[in-house]
């Protein structure tokens, strides 16, 4: 049952978040310019600088924050071979058909609709920016998790900026020379 009493404010969330990302190696920046890899193509206009604002909100949202402390934590402790068995093993070796950090990764994206969910599944497959490299790291440091939670942060925050443009867009406005969105 929920206890009142344990109750974590906000701030010591994010910022947990937030340390865990950076603990691991992973910059705003990198997830931004995968953002911008996705949506350059359909606007004009668009910058690095949109795209970080962009990741930055998404990272605002308690849902990232909480995939983003069980992803990371679980990553974590596998590399420390502090897991019981078989779940040391499935998540150390990033078994193929083990699925959770997908399914975590999924959860986390669903806040920003259809456009977030088809741009994960893209990013799943085609491995873009960081995520190769997070992927490919075999032997240096575990990353079942990390690979799919930072292309869930870059769908979510590209889909977040479609629909922002788009809103601009409607409204007579247009992003160019705009240094939020
Ligand atoms: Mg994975």
């Amino acid at each position: 049952m929920y206890n009142e009493k344990l109750k974590v404010s906000s701030d010591i969330v994010a910022k947990a978040a937030r340390e865990a990302l950076e603990r691991r190696g992973v910059t705003i920046n990198d997830i931004a310019e995968i953002v911008y890899e996705m949506q350059y193509p359909y606007n004009n206009g668009l910058t690095i600088n949109h795209c970080v604002v962009s990741v930055e909100r998404v990272l605002n949202k308690r849902e990232v924050q909480h995939a983003l402390l069980v992803g990371i934590e679980l990553d974590e402790l596998a590399e420390k071979r502090m897991l019981s068995q078989p779940l040391q093993q499935l998540i150390e070796s990033d078994e193929s058909l083990f699925g959770v950090d997908e399914t975590l990764a999924i959860g986390s994206v669903l806040t920003y609709g259809s456009i977030a969910v088809t741009t994960y599944g893209h990013l799943d497959k085609k491995k873009t920016g960081i995520i190769q490299q997070l992927d490919s790291k075999t032997g240096q440091g575990v990353h079942t998790f990390l690979d799919d939670l930072v292309g869930s942060i870059a769908a979510s925050a590209s889909s977040r900026l479609a629909h922002r443009i788009r809103d601009l867009e409607e409204a007579g406005e247009s992003i160019v020379g705009r240094d939020k969105i």
